[in-house]
């Protein structure tokens, strides 16, 4: 087996031969196994080494948590994300081998890095998915082939008889879902007027302008999951039609899928800010006028500026309200002080 990076491939090596077998077994009165041990800690880089070497996150301690479950208990969001998405390189790889038709393979060999990298992003919010969707993606036919693997992987899950049933319907779902934003992307331009404009900016234009164009993307993405008998379609159903409670396709998709699935376990830890625009964590500009919504960068502001027009001028409406509500009591203080009411 080869391991780009050199000393990381060392790292490996002794990872195997330290755990060896023993990769799954409880090694505490806890019951919790190395990966139960590496989530509780947040440190992503040994789960994934042990995620690679075989450990079964599906394993559950005394207190019946995963590992999963432990990170996001202790406030390891992003670890707890990362467990919950990752899949093994191997199940890639094998749609770059050749077909015993003589085919060519279904994945070109080339891309298996990249697209590996790409299907285990944990920020499954749209904007970010199209911000790193590789535009090698977008030439000659490899979005249909994508496309393609997307739909074979996103069917595949279900003969996982192993994993857990909410794994392999979450994973289904993501990989239904990247295919659908990609084929979307991929659809001939229809506005002839416009020569040669990238597929990504055309999306996240409509995304940033088109009122509800997102919302009911999503619903139809929704609505297209074949596998309806499952708790993950009914849930979001459910979550469709609750009236008043309702909530609109991109939050169900991100609480049940995407990165607000590990913070909606109990946890006394509070979850990092999100970026407005495309949910990416700790983002680090702010709206400049009302101060009360945060943005990664320029790029996020534009995207979210049209949505959040009138809110802006909602919040800093209320901030203005606040201030001189709290002004007047004051003055009214000062004044009872000198004995004028
Ligand atoms: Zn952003
Ligand atoms: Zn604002």
């Amino acid at each position: 087996m080869s391991h780009p990076g050199g000393g990381r491939g060392d790292r490996l090596e002794q990872a195997d031969h330290t755990w060896g077998s023993r990769v799954n077994y409880g090694s505490n009165d806890n019951q919790n196994s190395p990966l139960h041990l590496a989530a509780i800690k947040g440190n992503i880089e040994m789960c994934s080494l042990l995620l690679k070497f075989g450990a079964k996150r599906y394993v559950t301690n005394h207190i019946n948590r995963t590992a999963a479950q432990m990170a996001a208990e202790n406030g390891h969001f992003h670890c707890a994300a990362m467990i919950n998405n990752f899949v093994p390189q191997e199940e890639v790889r094998y749609y770059t081998l050749p077909e015993f038709t003589g085919a060519e393979p279904k994945l070109p060999p080339e891309l298996e890095g990249i697209f590996y990298r790409f299907i285990m992003m944990t920020n499954i919010h749209p904007v970010k998915v199209v911000f790193e969707l590789p535009p090698v993606f977008l030439v000659n036919d490899n979005a249909l082939k994508i496309v393609n693997v997307l739909q074979l992987m996103s069917k595949r899950q279900f003969y996982k008889k192993e994993e857990c049933p909410s794994t392999v319907e979450m994973l289904s779902f993501k990989f239904h879902y990247l295919a659908t934003i990609l084929f979307e992307l991929a659809k001939p331009n229809d506005d002839t007027s416009k020569k040669q404009t990238d597929p990504k900016d055309v999306f996240i234009q409509k995304i940033s302008t088109v009122e509800n164009y997102l919302q009911q993307f999503l619903y139809e993405c929704i609505v297209k999951f074949c596998p309806k008998d499952t708790t993950l379609f009914r849930k979001m159903v459910s979550y469709m039609v609750q009236g008043m409670d309702s909530l609109p396709p991109l939050d169900i998709i991100l609480l049940l899928v995407g990165n607000k699935r590990a913070q909606s376990v109990e946890s006394t830890a509070e979850p990092s800010p999100t970026c407005a625009a495309c949910d990416e964590i700790n983002p680090s500009k702010k709206c400049p006028k009302c101060k009360a919504v945060q943005y990664c960068n320029r790029e996020c502001l534009k995207i979210h500026s049209v949505m959040h027009k009138k809110k802006c001028k909602q919040i800093r409406k209320e901030i203005k309200d606040l201030k001189s509500s709290e002004e007047t009591s004051a003055l009214a203080k000062c004044l009872s002080k000198i004995g004028i009411k």
